[in-house]
């Protein structure tokens, strides 16, 4: 039976992958601070644990995976990592997680890491221009991210592909655009602009109005959960190393997002935009690379996921409001 290893298996990302590999017969242990917030784990064995501590990690990484998935860290939406006030954290935590399940790799033999980047860490001069933002692989340096975060980010894939280098590991990197979806974070202050916005038009009344953070003109690009699981697979078992975008290319203003979760929820309701924490102007994952790589491009329509994940969480509202 093949073996695989899910840090952050209690997160957004994490919890999905280990249903995936359950249904493809894997024994999977999760690792992470806490169980899934919406449902069991599938998981054949849960560690909570803390991965900063590196005795917990040389615990959980103790025999050989043929797969292991680092995707814990200390993360959340604009409202967390742009507002400046947990830099510190951030940095600190996700580089020590990452530094210590390298090293219990490297000492138990594990070769095979998949590591989940951000497309956070794209220079801030390249995303300016809402219309054209480049964020095509090769366009990281020099590099001028516009959050600790994504230095952070920066920081860890190159400490994952140094590991390639210097130790012979066989480290994968992917720089994750927007990933959302049912089970996700929906309030609380971690969410991110599609859940947010899906639980603002659940709560609207009829011809009220909703708030956006910005003018709401600065684009994004989202990709489906299934979607995402599918690709990070797909390079997991790939020769390729990376680094390379997993992401949407179907760019839209935030206005229209709004736009398509209101046709979703069929209701009628004004947006009023107030300051807040808007990330870069323009964001949209360039797919070039991982089609000529994997031959991978998402196959679903945004409107499709924000159909699912407005569904799932007007249910989580039913849930918790009665
Ligand atoms: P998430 O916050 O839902 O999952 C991360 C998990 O890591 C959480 O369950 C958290 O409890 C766990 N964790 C944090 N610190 C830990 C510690 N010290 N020990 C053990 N576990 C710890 O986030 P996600 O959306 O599932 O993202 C997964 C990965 O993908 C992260 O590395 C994130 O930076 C990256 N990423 C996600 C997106 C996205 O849109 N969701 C975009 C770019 C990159």
């Amino acid at each position: 039976m093949k073996t695989a290893l899910v840090c952050g298996a209690g997160g957004f990302i994490g919890s999905h992958l280990v249903n995936r590999l359950k249904s493809e017969g894997f024994w999977v242990r999760g690792v992470d601070l806490k169980y899934p917030d919406f449902s069991e784990t599938q998981a054949n064995d849960f560690v909570i644990g803390d991965l900063r501590e590196q005795s917990l990690v040389d615990r959980v990484i103790d025999q050989k995976f043929d797969e292991i998935y680092q995707l814990a860290a200390d993360m959340g939406g604009a409202g967390y990592i742009f507002t400046g006030e947990n830099d510190a954290d951030i940095m600190h935590n996700s580089a020590t997680i990452n530094l210590n399940v390298l090293e219990a790799c490297r000492k138990r033999n594990n070769k095979k890491i998949f590591y989940s980047s951000s497309a956070c860490m794209y220079p801030e001069h390249n995303q300016l221009d809402p219309d054209n933002p480049n964020c095509a692989e090769d366009s990281a340096y020099p590099a001028n991210p516009d959050s600790e975060y994504g230095w952070e980010k920066l920081f860890s894939e190159r400490l994952y592909l140094a590991y390639n280098r210097n130790h012979s590991m066989d480290c994968s990197v992917a720089r994750y655009h927007n990933i959302f979806g049912p089970e996700g974070t929906w309030d609380g202050g971690k969410e991110k602009a599609p859940a947010a916005i899906c639980r603002k038009v659940a709560l609207v009344k009829e011809n009220d109005s909703i708030e956006v953070w910005g003018d709401g003109e600065q684009t994004r690009s989202f990709l489906y959960i299934d979607e995402c699981v599918e690709a990070t697979i797909r390079l997991m078992r790939s020769d390729f190393e990376g680094p390379v975008n997993i992401g949407s290319d179907e760019m839209v203003t935030i206005n229209q997002l709004v736009d398509i979760t209101r046709s979703c929820a069929s209701k009628q309701f004004s947006v009023r935009h107030i300051e807040g924490p808007t990330g870069v102007r323009g964001r949209n994952s360039d797919n070039t690379l991982i089609t000529e790589k994997l031959g991978w491009a998402p196959s679903a329509k945004l409107r499709d996921g924000i159909g699912s994940t407005y569904a799932w969480i007007l249910s989580q509202l039913e849930k918790r409001d009665g």
